[in-house]
């Protein structure tokens, strides 16, 4: 027999709890969370439960189990890991038609607690029958990745504004358009932007104006992280997950991508789409074409947006144009590449701080304070720097950065196809074309950069001397080390 799902309104109503140890306290804590009056009944508790009985927030019975703690109690958990004590309980509290719920024993039990995912006043519960709890934990982690937690704040604010959204429309299919809005559209954003008194303030424009009607979209910047799905963020996932149309850059990975809504449209832009550079300008009128005709747009970019990513230019943009946008960082290449080639881009006695550096074009590279960069105990990560690899090891060797500088230069981080190649400063331009590093890659230059050698753990590592002509050479080398 399936059971019968429900949600029980325990305000003030007393449930015995028998057991006073860790699960006894879980349990007592989420009926707490409801409003019950618990007791507890158990000869010890555990140092929370001790601490709740004296503040008054819970009743103590002490010592062993009678039937006459049932008194009065409108259901019964039982949590005391003794089984013969626990079929007692539920006898007799089945006997007097009282719910019980014997912790982890569904035969015993009459009721049984789902795993939920909490929104409240939105709760989704999640029940197996207990046959399979373990499932019933990951479905409930993978949708608490999925549900904004605005959800809660919202429907609360929408909970006060009942009667006036029923009032201002009181056709129906008026009013699921007006909840529609509500529930997807600028209102969450605002709320999940932390600005619940913007937020209310749209809603009650809506109302008064009809401003939803217009239903204007709204773009989200999104990083993407370096490459592997597995660096998203939550709120990266979700934004994908509620996206019309997802304009991203040629660095994103399929495997992200797949993440994504099935029906969203997926518009490829940037440098390496088909071999063809998107030009700017295009990109901003993209954005304005589909936030324009109502979509939630999401702009996908590798890495953070806001390093090297041009997403301070098409926020500008947007906001010229009075399209509302939120940004969901992303872990940036320099702080992905350095975990994944176990570079600690800062440590106590090497490096006090860290410079994030373009060295996308000559242009560029003529413009960078060099003095500044060649001083010690600091690492530089340079993005965009594949091709530029000669001039960035000259011109910080000529202001002075000493020759055995340690490098690690990480070749597609966090992908499997990761390289990571090390060695000093000044045999760096011969090392990287001697490996045939190619893009995207990250040079990290710095006393940090030889902890590579050391704490590697991810993709190949590539040090001095193991290209096919030096592979013997390194054997050796580990030959001597062993
Ligand atoms: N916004 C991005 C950077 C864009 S510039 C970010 O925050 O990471 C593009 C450069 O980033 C590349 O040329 C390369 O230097 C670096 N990069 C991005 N992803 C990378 C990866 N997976 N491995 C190594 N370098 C990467």
């Amino acid at each position: 027999m399936p059971l019968y799902p429900l949600f029980a309104d325990l305000t003030d109503r007393t449930v015995l709890v028998v057991g006073g140890g860790m699960v006894a306290e879980r349990k007592t804590a989420a009926l707490l969370d409801a409003g019950a009056r618990v007791s507890v009944g158990a000869p010890t508790l555990t140092d929370t439960l001790g601490e709740w009985a004296v503040q008054g927030r819970i009743t103590h019975l002490p010592g062993r189990y009678q039937r006459n703690w049932q008194k009065g109690s409108w259901m019964v958990i039982a949590a005391t890991g003794d089984r013969p004590l626990n079929m007692r309980i539920a006898a007799e509290a089945t006997a007097r038609r009282r719910l019980v719920n014997v912790v982890d024993d569904p035969a015993l039990s009459t009721f049984q607690v789902p795993a939920v995912i909490d929104r409240s006043p939105l709760q989704v519960a999640i029940s197996t029958a207990g046959v399979a709890p373990a499932l019933a934990r990951r479905l409930r982690e993978r949708i608490e990745g999925l549900l904004d937690p605005a959800w809660g704040p919202l429907l609360r604010l929408a909970h006060r504004y009942r009667p006036r959204i029923r009032d201002r429309h009181p056709d129906l299919a008026q009013r699921r358009r007006f909840y529609d809005w509500l529930h997807d559209g600028p209102v969450r954003a605002l709320l999940r932007a932390a600005q619940p008194a913007l937020a209310e303030h749209t809603l009650q424009t809506a109302l008064e104006t009809q401003a939803h009607a217009a239903s204007p979209g709204s773009v989200v910047l999104v990083g993407a992280g370096p490459g592997d799905p597995g660096l998203l963020t939550l709120r990266a996932l979700r934004a994908l997950n509620e996206a019309d149309v997802i304009l991203h850059d040629a660095l994103v990975p399929a495997a992200v991508l797949e993440l994504a809504r099935r029906d969203a449209e997926r518009i490829a832009v940037g440098k390496r789409s088909g071999g063809v550079h998107t030009p700017q300008d295009d990109i901003h009128g993209l954005l304005l074409k589909h936030a324009r005709k109502g979509s939630r747009v999401v702009r996908l970019k590798g890495g953070d947006p806001f390093v090297f990513g041009r997403g301070g230019e098409e926020l500008q943009f947007l906001q010229r144009h009075g399209i509302a946008f939120e940004v969901v960082p992303g872990i940036t290449a320099a702080v992905a590449c350095a975990a994944h080639a176990g570079v600690p881009l800062t440590h106590r006695d090497h490096a006090q701080s860290v410079r994030l550096v373009t060295a996308h074009c000559k242009d560029s590279l003529d413009r960078i304070d060099w003095p500044a960069l060649a001083r010690e105990r600091q690492t530089l990560a340079f993005y965009m720097g594949v091709g530029r690899l000669d001039t960035v090891s000259e011109k910080l060797l000529t202001h002075g950065r000493d020759a055995a500088t340690p490098f690690a230069l990480v070749e597609n981080g966090s992908m499997p196809q990761q390289r990571t190649l090390t060695g000093s400063l000044a045999e760096l331009p011969e090392l990287a074309q001697r490996h045939a590093i190619s893009a995207p890659a990250l040079l990290i230059v710095g006393e940090v950069a030889s902890f590579a050698s050391s704490l590697h753990w991810y993709g190949e590592l590539l040090q001095p001397g193991t290209s096919a002509a030096g592979a013997q050479q390194y054997s050796g080398t580990l030959a001597d080390a062993a």
